[in-house]
């Protein structure tokens, strides 16, 4: 039955008793597909007229709790002109699920598409990692997808200028990780603390609900560290074209740990094999009227005409002792490291091939968090990702509820969770009937010696460190003069001014003085094309 393609709710196939082997199997069907699916693909505009080809005979149409019904099209009234009744329990059913249909959007990163793949190791990384999914070549591991954009609604335009979440969960046998990152290795803030209020800049202004550009310069302003991704943001890469055309990063210092206990710091980076693709400024200001749905639609679209989108993984990597010794941080996530002292290492390769059935229950759904790490992956002392591994798990819990984790898209469904959790909202994973305690001595738990953390020693005085000026201006300089082309430098500026054009004077000047400092060629260029645009 489980090889059957239909799809099996979780909560009946757990209560199921011919399922009871199931924290030895995978458990879904549609999930552990490694391989697209058989069935003929479908453009995005054709969906409807699909579905009729493919199921002849329509569906009894029933109420929530499957019992079969007369009519959806008449509501239960005293007369032909009457009022209704409350035991219309059809109009009951429809309407309070209708009214319950919205959850709430993510603070950030509202608004996005997704799909599932897999993940495929095509180098040998073992001495620097012992996590299952990179334990042999050619092991695959089932995954998930989700990209976005980040201060938008979940109807806003998918071709803003903004970055793009690029978050991935791998179903691996020892657990779920979850990556969440972006499509940029670096970030605006080193410190989590100002995440609230930066985020704050990036929505809507609590007086007038508009987009205030004020204010999201005025705080990069007063936080100078911004610069170096705020300059990836105005640039080309700032509007890709789709999701399918951008890279993606894990972004933070991690650290990796091998068989033998020994620790390196890494980094992760994810290269289309279809190339980088940027739009134009003209073409995504274009798009956001025309198709604000853009990138959706075009991952659905290429997946569906089985034009599968593949990223080549890379790790970086620092010992101890080289982090000891570089001339930056190494856990400042405003920073990235060099990729002469630090070469990309080839790792593997992440294919999706599979859209969802079921957009809300497999992507909206879908709770990444980056806490969410298995044995021989562990944390880097980077501050923000300290910050974020308390507040993406508390945000889900908010959002799905504290069960979250058992919803059938968020569940380790390959290593199924053997713990003392139970009950709460929405509860259903009861995992037979094991002791909800532990120690015990009524064999409910066994612990592996072998999944131990790595111990590493800590020193410094427990203080609130300003980390407002360290090294801002280096990289975002390496950027202007060495990576950027002299047309991607005047573009650029172009969009800068764009932008600029319309805030107060102070803030012109405020952030001119910050290009200023990147270098003086790029501070005169913006000064001199705003000046242009006023007369
Ligand atoms: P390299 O000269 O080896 O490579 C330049 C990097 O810049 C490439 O990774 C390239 O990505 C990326 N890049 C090109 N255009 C843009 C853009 N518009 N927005 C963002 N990234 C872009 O770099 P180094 O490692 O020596 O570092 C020099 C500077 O390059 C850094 O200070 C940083 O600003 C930038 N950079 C470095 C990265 C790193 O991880 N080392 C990553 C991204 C940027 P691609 O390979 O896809 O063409």
């Amino acid at each position: 039955m489980l090889a059957s393609k239909s799809y099996l709710p979780l909560v009946s196939i757990l209560r199921n008793p011919t399922h009871r082997k199931l924290s030895k199997m995978p458990m879904l069907p549609h999930m552990v597909k490694l391989t697209a699916d058989d069935s003929p693909g479908v453009m995005a505009d054709d969906q409807l007229k699909s579905y009729k080809e493919h199921h002849k005979e329509p569906h009894v149409l029933t109420t929530s709790n499957g019992a079969p019904i007369y009519t959806k099209t008449a509501s239960l009234t005293a007369g032909k002109r009457g009022p209704m009744l409350m035991q219309d329990v059809v109009y009951m059913d429809e309407m309070a699920h209708f009214d319950r249909e919205r959850i709430p959007e993510r603070v950030v990163h509202a608004k996005g598409g997704g799909a599932h793949g897999y993940f495929e190791v095509t180098h040998d990384i073992t001495k620097y990692c012992k996590a299952d999914l990179f334990s042999e070549i050619g092991k695959k591991t089932p995954m998930l997808a989700r990209f976005s954009t980040v201060g938008g609604e979940s109807g806003s335009a998918d071709t803003a200028r903004d970055p793009r979440g690029f978050a991935l969960k791998f179903y691996t046998e020892e657990g779920n990780w979850d990556l969440v990152g972006n499509n940029t290795p670096i970030f605006f803030i080193r410190d989590a603390i100002h995440f609230p209020n930066f985020i704050h800049t990036q929505k809507r202004n609590p007086r007038t609900h508009l987009k205030d550009r004020n204010a999201m310069f005025d705080f990069w302003i007063n936080r100078p560290e911004a610069i170096h991704q705020v300059m990836f943001l105005f640039s080309d890469r700032g509007t890709p074209d789709g999701f399918r055309h951008m890279n993606g990063y894990g972004s933070h210092t991690f650290k990796m740990v091998n068989k033998e206990g020994q620790p390196i710091y890494c980094k992760f980076h994810f290269k289309p094999t279809q190339g980088v693709k940027n739009l134009s400024a003209a073409d995504a200001n274009r798009l956001a009227g025309e198709n604000p749905d853009y990138s959706i639609e075009d991952l659905f679209n290429a997946i569906e005409r089985k034009d599968f989108p593949e990223w080549k993984m890379f790790i970086q990597v620092m010992t101890f002792e080289q982090a000891e010794k570089w001339e930056f941080n190494p856990f400042d996530v405003t920073k990235v490291w060099p990729h002469g002292d630090y070469p990309l290492i080839e790792v593997g390769k992440m294919v999706l091939n599979r859209n969802p059935k079921n957009y809300f229950a497999e992507i909206e759904q879908a709770a990444f968090a980056p806490a969410h790490v298995i044995p021989g992956i562990e944390f880097s002392p980077d501050k923000m990702l300290q910050g974020r591994i308390f507040s993406y798990t508390d945000t889900h819990f908010h959002r799905l509820g504290p069960n979250y984790i058992q919803l059938p898209i968020n569940c380790p469904y390959r290593s199924r969770a053997h713990n003392t959790q139970r009950d709460g909202l929405m509860a259903y994973e009861s995992q037979e009937d094991a002791p909800n305690y532990f120690p015990n001595s009524y064999n409910g738990y066994r612990t592996r010696e072998d999944v131990k953390e790595s111990s590493f020693g800590l020193t410094g005085d427990v203080d609130r460190y300003e980390t407002g000026d360290e090294h801002n201006y280096e990289q975002p300089r390496q950027f202007w003069e060495k990576v950027l082309k002299e047309e991607e430098r005047d573009r650029l500026v172009e969009n800068f001014v764009d932008s600029l054009s319309g805030c107060y004077e102070e803030v012109q000047q405020g952030m001119i003085k910050i290009f200023t400092n990147v270098h003086p060629d790029f501070g005169n260029a913006v000064r001199h094309a705003l000046c242009q645009k006023k007369h």
